[in-house]
C-alpha cells in the first residue's frame, strides 16, 4: 500500500513516514501544497495524508482542486484545528477522515486500514496465491506450503506486489515506485539486493517446489508457476 504525506513540519512528516514504513507502507512525503499536488496528480496511491495548514495551497484548497480533478483518493486530514465547522468543511469538500494534532500514532493506523477496508471492492483484501506461495493481507502473513515466512517489511512488501501481478514482468523502476518511495534512484542496486533475499525465503528454501521468482535479463522479473516458453 502506498501513501503520500503532505505535511509543511518536516520533523513530523519524516517520523510518520518513518512510522509508517515500519508498518509496510510504502511513504512518499510532500511539504508543501504544489509539491502535494503534482504527487497526488501524477503518482498513485491508496490514500493521501493531508495537514490542513500548509504553504502554497492549503489542505481544503488542495483535495477540492483533487477532487475536480477526479482524484478519488481517500483522504486524511491532520491539523492542529480542532473546531468544529472545520472538521465539517473537510468532509463536506471530500475528505474521508481527521485527526486532530497532536494525534496518538495508533489512531492513525487505525483510521488507515479503516480507509483501506472500505474502499473499492479491489481492496477488500482476499487471500493472495500462487501455487503454494500464499498470502493473507488481513494478517499480513505470507506461506510456502503452509509454513509461515519471516519477511522483513520490504521483502513482504515486494512478495504482495508481485502476488498482486502474476506472471506479468514488473520493471526494477515498478518495484521501487510501489515498495520504495521516489527518493530511490531506480539504477541503485536496492531492488536487486531485496530480491535476491525474496528468492531465498519464498523459493530457495523451498527446493521441493516450483520456483517462482524469475529474472527477465534486461527486462524485470516475474512471478510466475507457468514454465518458460522456449523462444
Ligand atoms: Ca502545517
Amino acid at each position: 500500500m502506498r501513501l503520500l504525506i503532505v505535511e509543511d513540519e518536516q520533523k513530523l512528516a519524516l517520523s510518520i513516514k518513518k512510522a509508517l514504513e515500519a508498518e509496510r507502507y510504502a511513504v512518499d512525503v510532500a511539504f508543501d501544497g504544489e509539491e502535494g499536488y503534482e504527487k497526488a496528480t501524477v503518482e498513485s496511491y491508496d490514500v493521501l495524508i493531508l495537514d490542513v495548514g500548509l504553504p502554497k495551497i492549503n489542505g481544503f484548497e488542495l483535495t477540492e482542486k483533487l477532487r475536480q480533478e477526479e482524484v478519488k483518493t481517500p483522504i486524511i486530514f491532520l491539523t492542529a484545528r480542532d473546531l468544529s465547522r472545520d472538521k465539517v468543511k473537510g468532509l463536506d469538500i471530500g475528505g474521508d477522515d481527521y485527526l486532530v494534532k497532536p494525534f496518538d500514532f495508533e489512531e492513525l493506523l487505525a483510521r488507515l486500514r479503516a480507509l483501506l477496508r472500505r474502499g473499492s471492492p479491489s481492496q477488500a483484501q482476499p487471500v493472495l496465491q500462487l501455487d503454494t506461495l500464499v498470502l493473507d493481507p488481513a494478517t499480513q502473513r505470507v506461506t510456502r506450503t503452509g509454513k509461515i515466512l519471516n519477511l522483513t517489511p520490504k521483502e513482504y512488501a515486494l512478495v504482495e506486489l508481485f502476488l498482486r501481478h502474476p506472471h506479468q514482468v514488473l520493471t526494477k523502476t515498478q518495484l521501487i515506485e510501489h515498495v520504495w518511495d521516489s527518493q530511490i534512484d531506480p539504477l541503485s542496486g536496492v531492488a536487486d539486493v531485496y530480491i535476491g533475499y525474496v528468492r531465498a525465503k519464498i523459493d530457495k528454501a523451498f527446493p521441493g517446489q516450483k520456483q517462482l521468482l524469475k529474472t527477465l535479463k534486461g527486462r524485470g522479473y516475474t512471478l510466475t508457476d507457468e514454465l518458460e516458453k522456449k523462444p
